[in-house]
């Protein structure tokens, strides 16, 4: 029998860490969902996947209470931006938040997890090729980032990155991994459909796959 796609990613995710010398076990593949019905998500969860990424929070709200009161083992990464207003549900939903990349942000969230009692680790967002209408911070801001976000009590996984489209991400993962080595963080959150076993190269320990595990998303959804 053939592959299913999650076999065959996983797979060529295990062959790009063999080549640069790496444990596949430090990679995780998160399943990007969004757009996606429950219908689609549950033979992923029936397989014995459990890690999955959205990137809008009233979205991931209408989808995701109901598939965790089945597998309660999941684990959900908010991977898109992030309003301060939508702190609190982001903390009492996800497990990570990929997508911390201002002090407003770190001052909400750290307050709702100090309400919530619940500690969700981040991964702060640069934005790695200076474009202005993408989320993320700016490369220079990390450090101070990082300083603010541990001094508020929430901790600071690793850094997140989403390569400018059309242009070789060779050097965007590159330079985020210098930039995490820099800052002292080992999480590295890069790597998508397109390019993950090159993100898996250059260090990335969490991948960020849609569209190669489910087929193209209908409409442009980000
Ligand atoms: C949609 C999305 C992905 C997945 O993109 P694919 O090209 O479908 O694999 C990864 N990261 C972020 C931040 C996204 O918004």
């Amino acid at each position: 029998m053939a592959n299913s796609p999650l076999e065959a990613i996983r797979s060529n995710i295990d062959k790009a860490a063999g080549i640069a010398d790496r444990k596949p076990s430090e990679i995780a593949l998160i399943a990007v969902s969004k757009t996606r019905g429950s219908e689609e998500i549950r033979p992923l969860l029936e397989s014995g996947h459990r890690l999955f990424g959205e990137n809008r929070v009233q979205e991931a709200m209408e989808k995701w209470p109901a598939l965790k009161a089945d597998f309660p083992d999941i684990e959900l990464h908010m991977i898109g931006q992030l309003q301060s207003n939508k702190a609190a549900e982001a903390v009492a939903l996800f497990d990570y938040i990929h997508s911390l990349d201002r002090p407003s942000l770190i001052k909400e969230l750290a307050k709702e997890m100090k309400r919530q009692e619940r500690q969700i680790p981040c991964f702060l967002q640069v934005n790695i090729g200076e474009e202005p209408q993408k989320g993320g911070c700016d490369i220079e801001a990390v450090p101070e980032l990082l300083a603010q976000a541990t001094s508020a009590g929430i901790e600071i996984v690793g850094l997140m990155a989403v390569p400018p489209d059309h242009e070789n991400p060779v050097p965007y993962f590159a330079l985020l991994a210098k930039l995490a080595r820099e800052a002292g963080l080992v999480g590295l959150s890069m790597g998508m459909s397109g390019d993950f076993e090159q993100a898996v190269k250059l260090g990335s320990t969490h991948v960020r796959v849609g569209t190669a595990l489910f087929g193209p998303r209908p409409t442009a959804a980000g």
